[in-house]
C-alpha cells in the first residue's frame, strides 16, 4: 500500500491534465459525422451558390418588358421544373412554365407567381404586372467561388453542414473524436438490469455516468465490462482499453486501500504518472498518467466524486484532444445566504442550486454532500468552488461556481 505523497491543487490539475494532452490528427470525416466537432481548416466555395439562376416560386418566366402591365395574354411554350432546363428560350409574348428551383431560361429576366395570372394552362393572362428580376434567384447570390465561407475552429453545427453540402462536400476536415474507453473496478459491482443484488454488492453506476459524459463533450466512447478487483483481471481489462483507446477513465480502486489495485497496474503497463492525488473533495484521489498517445483518468469509485473529476478533468482533455475551444464549462460568481466552513483544508466543490436575485446568483447547497449521493448530482445547477486556503466563505461574499446547467443560468438570464 502506498499513501498520497503530495496533493496538489486543482488549478495545478487542470493545467497539468491540459499540458499533457494535444489535440488529435486531422480526419476528414462523412457530413453525418461531422456535427459537434471543430473544423480544422478553413472551407472555400468551390464554386458560385445558387449555379445558376432560378426561380423563387412556381409561376411563369417571361421577359419583364412584356409583363410591365398587367392584361396581356401569354403563350406557354415550355416548362422548367426544378432539376430539368427549359428546351427552349422564351421571346417575345411568350412564357416558360417553371417551378421553385427551375433554371431560369433564355430570354427570361422575370418570373410571375401562378397566383398573379389566369392561372396553369397553354396560355394565360397576366393579372399584375411585374419588374426585372422579381422571383429570381440569382447565381451567386448566396456564396461565391473562392470565398471562405467557414473558419478553422468553427464548432460544426447543422447550418455548418447544410452550408458544406450545397457545395458538394461529402466530408468535412475535423479533429476527429477521441476513443474513449470506460471501465468500472469492483468486485462488488453488478450489471444493472441483469439480476437481483445479493448482500454486499451493488449496481455498476459509474460507468454509465461517465459513458454518458464522454459522449456528451462528443467523445467516441464505450463501456467496458465492470472489472473485479482481482489483479490479474484488472491488468488484463486495463491492457484491452489501453491498446484501442485515445483515453481510458477507469473508476474505483485508485485510493489507499489494499485492494486499490489501479494505480500499480497501470504503472506495471508502463502508464507514467503525471499526478496522483488533488487538493479536491469530492475526488481526492485522482489518478492522471499517459502512455505513448493514450491517456489515462483513473477517477475515484464514489460516484459523485467520479462524475465530479469526469466534469473537471476528463472533460477539458477531451475538449482540447476535439479542437474545441469551449474547453470549459462557463464560470459564474455566486453568493450563499450563509457562511459556508470548509474545514477539509482540500477545495471543496459543492453541489449548489442557483437562483437569480438582486444581488447576483444565489447558491444553496442541494443539501447533504457526500460523495455517494447519487440523487444529489441530479438537483446540482453548479459546483461551487470553496478553498483550499479558505477556512470557508462568510455569506454574501463571491465565489467562483461551475455551471452544470447551463440551461437554468439562461432561463433565469437577468433582462434589462
Ligand atoms: P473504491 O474507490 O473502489 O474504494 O470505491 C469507493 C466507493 O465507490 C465504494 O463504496 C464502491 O462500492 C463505490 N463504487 C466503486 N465503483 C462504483 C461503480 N462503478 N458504481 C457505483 N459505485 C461504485
Ligand atoms: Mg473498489
Amino acid at each position: 500500500m502506498q499513501l498520497f505523497e503530495k496533493l496538489i491543487d486543482y488549478a495545478q490539475a487542470v493545467r497539468l491534465v491540459l499540458e499533457n494532452t494535444a489535440r488529435l490528427p486531422v480526419a476528414w470525416v462523412p457530413l453525418m459525422d461531422a456535427r459537434g466537432l471543430a473544423l480544422a481548416e478553413d472551407i472555400a466555395a468551390r464554386f458560385d451558390s445558387p449555379p445558376f439562376d432560378n426561380s423563387a416560386v412556381d409561376g411563369y418566366a417571361v421577359r419583364s418588358a412584356d409583363a410591365a402591365e398587367a392584361g396581356r395574354t401569354f403563350e406557354v411554350v415550355d416548362e422548367a421544373p426544378a432539376g430539368r432546363p427549359a428546351r427552349r428560350s422564351v421571346g417575345e409574348g411568350e412564357a416558360i412554365k417553371i417551378f421553385t428551383g427551375g433554371v431560369i431560361p433564355e430570354g427570361a429576366d422575370a418570373v410571375v407567381m401562378v397566383e398573379n395570372t389566369s392561372g396553369w394552362g397553354e396560355e394565360f393572362e397576366l393579372k399584375k404586372a411585374t419588374t426585372p428580376g422579381s422571383n429570381l434567384r440569382a447565381a451567386g447570390e448566396d456564396v461565391r467561388e473562392g470565398d471562405i465561407m467557414l473558419r478553422a475552429g468553427t464548432e460544426i453545427g447543422a447550418p455548418e453542414i447544410a452550408l458544406a453540402a450545397t457545395q458538394g462536400y461529402g466530408e468535412l476536415p475535423v479533429y476527429r473524436r477521441p476513443r474513449v474507453v470506460v471501465l468500472s473496478t469492483g468486485t462488488e459491482l453488478v450489471e444493472p438490469g441483469t439480476r437481483d443484488l445479493s448482500p454486499g454488492e451493488i449496481f455498476d453506476s459509474n460507468s454509465f455516468a461517465l459513458l454518458a459524459q464522454a459522449r456528451e463533450a462528443g467523445a467516441d466512447a464505450r463501456r467496458l465490462y465492470a472489472a473485479s478487483d482481482d489483479a490479474d483481471i484488472l491488468k488484463s481489462a486495463m491492457e484491452e482499453a489501453l491498446a484501442s483507446a485515445d483515453v481510458v477513465v477507469t473508476s474505483g480502486g485508485v485510493s489507499v486501500g489494499e485492494k486499490d489495485l489501479v494505480k500499480g497496474t497501470l504503472l506495471d503497463l508502463g502508464v507514467e504518472q503525471v499526478f496522483w492525488g488533488i487538493k479536491l473533495k469530492p475526488g481526492k484521489p485522482v489518478f492522471f498518467g499517459t502512455r505513448e498517445g493514450a491517456r489515462f483518468f483513473g477517477l475515484p469509485g464514489n460516484p459523485v466524486s467520479a462524475m465530479v473529476c469526469a466534469e473537471l478533468f476528463v472533460r477539458p482533455a477531451l475538449m482540447k484532444m476535439m479542437g474545441r475551444k469551449d474547453r470549459h464549462r462557463p464560470h459564474i460568481e455566486v453568493y450563499f445566504d450563509e457562511d459556508v466552513e470548509n474545514k477539509f483544508g482540500r477545495m471543496h466543490a459543492i453541489r449548489v442550486t442557483l437562483n437569480r436575485t438582486e444581488r447576483g446568483w444565489r447558491a444553496e447547497s442541494v443539501g447533504a454532500q457526500g460523495s455517494g449521493l447519487v440523487s444529489s448530482l441530479t438537483k446540482a445547477d453548479a459546483l461551487a468552488l470553496i478553498g483550499p486556503e479558505s477556512e470557508g466563505v462568510r455569506a454574501g461574499e463571491p465565489v467562483e461556481a461551475i455551471v452544470l446547467r447551463e440551461e437554468v443560468v439562461l432561463a433565469q438570464r437577468p433582462v434589462n
